[in-house]
């Protein structure tokens, strides 16, 4: 369970939410959780959750290890705060900041270097599901992205498929939308990598999840966990979701 507080929190913000988060899920060891605060405070959040079964990511990183690439961190950078995970190609990125498919397939091979594990976001957006074009959208982003991966290096990565249409809109896919684009996904994997590392890859679903939509939608089998925007950055919401 992945929390994705995009530009929201500052550091005390972050400190305060973390001091009543932690014992809500402080019982809770059948998942992982994740929280991706702004880089700026991810060695709050680090030092926040320490001593807890926690983790923290970045929501995004460039492909260099280093150099003249100003406003830019790097997955080392990442990996030397304390973080494991990397959010890479989440639809905003996509959106505002002319995120391709090329470039998610250098950030995920430099953030599989870095040691951290990627989330590598795909999804249409409402004029492409309107027009029939899911299917060709989430193939090309999952074979450009992936391009040139082994199994090995694929079996450390995970996928979030987050429709646009549903991120921040407060308009979740229903589980039955949600399942058969999960089953899609799982199936390129399969094609792609084969039957085992089809099984074991961990698919999240993002999109206006909240504590009264997460039931409905872990209940499909092919969904793996969530990747929660809005819904995270209150801990009472986000450890209920995490708890479900
Ligand atoms: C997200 O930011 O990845 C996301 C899914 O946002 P929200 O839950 O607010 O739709």
């Amino acid at each position: 369970m992945a929390g994705n507080w995009k530009m929201y929190k500052t550091a005390a913000e972050t400190c305060a939410f973390f001091h009543k988060f932690n014992p809500l899920v402080a019982g809770s060891a059948h998942c992982e959780i994740v929280i991706c605060p702004p880089s700026v405070n991810l060695s709050a959040a680090v030092e926040a959750t320490r001593g807890t079964r926690i983790e923290t990511g970045g929501q995004n990183m460039f492909w260099e290890k280093e150099g003249a690439f100003t406003g830019e961190i790097s997955g080392n950078m990442l990996k030397a705060l304390g973080s494991k995970w990397v959010l890479i190609a989440h639809s905003e990125r996509r959106q505002y900041f002319g995120e391709t498919n090329e470039n998610a397939r250098k950030k995920i091979l430099a953030a599989l270097d870095s040691g951290l594990t990627p989330v590598y976001c795909v999804g249409e957006n409402l004029d492409e599901r309107q027009t029939g074009g899911t299917h060709q959208v989430l193939e090309s982003q999952l074979t450009g992205g992936w391009a040139g991966l082994s199994a090995d290096r694929f079996s450390k990565i995970v996928i979030a498929y987050e429709p646009c249409w549903a991120i921040g809109t407060g308009k979740v896919a229903t589980p039955e939308i949600a399942a058969e684009a999960h089953r899609f996904i799982r199936d390129q994997v399969r094609k792609q990598f084969g039957a085992e590392p089809a099984a074991a890859c961990r698919i999240l679903y993002g999109g206006s999840v909240k504590p009264d939509n997460i039931r409905g939608l872990m209940a499909q089998p092919d969904i793996d966990g969530a990747l929660v925007g809005g819904a995270s950055l209150d801990p009472d919401s986000f450890a209920s979701i995490v708890n479900f």
